[in-house]
């Protein structure tokens, strides 16, 4: 058997015994989507939201890229979260980054990774310039990328309050709360680091009038 026929065989597999289980199980999720969370973490293989929160299908809306970033161009994340938060209603949005990152890593090296990767990490080589003083204090590589992967998800959440797609949610619906959290890949356990309730005032340059 190839690894992909192996998916498809595990697919059935898991199909079977969730309606064994309960056979109303798919009928339920095909009629409803109501998830309270959006979930905007890393690509890596190794955080799959579902399973480190032990939500099920249905509970989480999620987006992942490289590095759990949010870029005000990005129309692939702005679309998820005009969804989740204007359709959805979703109470909580989290972005989810964790040590031992790829992308965080690779953005502290001046490696050439060619035209895209290069754009894309860019973003985090901006949020270690503003913090640079703190990092370029900590002589310990894993400790400066960690710390960085922890101040990259606050660089993120603030980022998501600069959208008015956030901003007229607060002010019409006082939601979403914002959250920022590290998982560890060591231990598996996720990191509270930074949270943003729903209604705070950021830097009045961002605020938008008319929402
Ligand atoms: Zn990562």
């Amino acid at each position: 058997m190839k690894s992909y026929e192996k998916l498809l065989q595990e697919n059935k597999n898991w199909a079977q015994g969730k309606t064994t289980a309960d056979p109303q199980y798919f009928d339920r999720l095909a009629h409803l989507q109501a998830p309270e969370f959006l979930w905007i973490g890393c690509s890596d293989s190794r955080v799959p939201a579902n399973e480190i929160t032990g939500t099920q299908p249905g509970e989480i809306f999620v987006h992942r890229n490289v590095a759990n970033l949010v870029i005000n161009t990005d129309v692939n994340l702005l679309s998820v979260l005009d969804y989740a938060v204007t359709h959805l209603k979703v109470k909580h949005v989290i972005v989810c980054g964790h040590y031992g990152c790829s992308g965080i890593k690779a953005a502290i090296t001046n490696y050439d990774f060619k035209a895209v990767l290069n754009m894309w990490l860019r973003n985090i080589k901006d949020v270690y310039r503003i913090h640079r003083k703190e990092l370029d204090a900590i002589t310990d590589e894993e400790q400066k990328t960690d710390r960085l992967a922890e101040l990259n998800v606050q660089e993120q959440v603030f980022n998501l309050a600069k959208t008015s797609i956030i901003q007229k949610a607060w002010k019409h619906e006082q939601r979403p709360d914002l959250h920022g959290w590290v998982y560890g890949l060591k231990d598996g356990i996720i990191k509270p680091v930074y949270e943003m309730k729903a209604g705070t005032h950021i830097d009045s340059l961002y605020e938008y009038d008319d929402l």
